[in-house]
């Protein structure tokens, strides 16, 4: 089951004791499409950049299942494809790229220090952040208790197990909509729980939300909890919540899908790096810069806005430029 980016649990408790230090000139901390372009270009700069790949190794778009709208791909690719020529890319330049998380950091200093799974340090002289963003949960405490036993905030990678049964999906975005479509090639039938009477989707979702025979989509409905002798059997909803004609239903699903948005995975660096009142991460407009000389950040950890594989994918870009003139500059 996908493992929510969790940066900020991991936090090194004895950062003194670390004996294995590497110095470097460019880090990226972070595997999805800005990532990897950052990676493509440091790497063609000749910057030799390294790469940690982080908790969910080609980011989000590993989750996802078509893409139809990242430019060269005319009749559309799948997420983990597209991720998997992203990293040859990279690699094809010598990107050296690794599994491990970045746990703790230390941005006060001229050089820059980042500690990777309590293991090793690295003090690089410039890092870029692309460590995205983490999928939200409706902060009910079935979600906890339920964990593993029928919630999941990803469907690509449970689907497959909800094959033939009746499942939700909460929310009323793109994200939404595509999990419940494809839940619905899979399962018998796809509740979506829409807390409005409308959509956020893109018309062009919500069309195919609505031609989807197995979809029902309930509308002004929240859900207040669920219930199943250890594993989720149903859910508990309030219709039209707050208002006179407020009702409690039942419905008996066997897998709950969150989709309601993310939050940016920015807790590791908080302490340095400017960011708003959600996590994300302050940028100088029109720069990948952040507050901190040297750190530049790309991609949806600092895009509140547009959140798009290819818009990450360009600021991924940015970010490797303003790193290369940074450098120059310096040196
Ligand atoms: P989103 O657009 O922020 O939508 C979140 C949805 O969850 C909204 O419908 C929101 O309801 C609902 N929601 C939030 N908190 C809730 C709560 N506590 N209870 C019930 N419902 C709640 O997030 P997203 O769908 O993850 O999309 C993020 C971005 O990625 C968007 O820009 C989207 O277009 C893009 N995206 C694109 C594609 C694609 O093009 N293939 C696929 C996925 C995502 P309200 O509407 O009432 O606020």
């Amino acid at each position: 089951m996908f493992k929510p980016l969790n940066l900020n649990e991991q936090n090194s408790n004895n950062p003194e004791k670390i004996t294995d230090i590497e110095k470097i000139r460019c880090l990226i901390i972070g595997s999805g499409p800005a990532g990897y372009t950052a990676a493509i270009y440091t790497a063609r700069a000749n910057l030799n950049p390294v790469m940690y790949e982080g908790l969910q190794p080609g980011g989000q778009l590993t989750t996802t299942t078509e893409v139809e709208n990242f430019p060269g791909y005319p009749e559309g690719v799948t997420g983990p494809v597209l991720m998997e020529d992203l990293k040859k890319q990279a690699q094809r330049f010598g990107t050296d790229i690794r599994w491990g998380i970045a746990t703790k950091v230390d941005f006060s200093g001229s050089v820059h220090k980042v500690w990777i799974d309590e293991k090793k340090l690295i003090e690089a002289e410039t890092v870029i952040i692309a460590t995205g963003a983490t999928a939200k949960y409706l902060g009910l405490e079935d979600e906890k208790k339920y964990a593993g036993g029928g919630v999941s905030a990803c469907a690509t990678c449970d689907g497959f197990f909800y094959r033939g049964k009746d499942v939700a999906v909460v929310g009323g975005g793109d994200t939404a909509a595509e999990e419940a479509i494809y839940l619905a090639g899979l399962a018998k039938k796809v509740y979506l729980i829409v807390r409005r009477d409308q959509l956020r989707a893109s018309k062009v979702m919500a069309e195919r939300v609505t031609r989807t025979p197995n979809i029902e989509v309930l509308w002004k409905h929240q859900t207040k909890g669920l219930f199943g002798n250890g594993v989720v059997e149903g859910a508990v909803l309030l219709k039209n919540k707050g208002e006179a004609n407020e009702e409690e239903v039942k419905i008996k699903i066997d897998g709950f899908f969150l989709a309601i948005g993310h939050k940016p995975n920015s807790d590791f660096v908080k302490d340095y790096i400017d960011t708003d009142e959600v996590g994300y991460i302050k940028t100088i407009p029109g720069t990948s810069k952040t507050n901190v000389p040297g750190i530049f950040a790309c991609g949806d950890v600092q895009d509140p806005v547009y959140r798009q594989a290819v818009t990450a994918a360009g600021s991924g870009c940015m970010a490797a430029i303003d790193t290369e003139r940074y450098l120059s500059e310096k040196n």
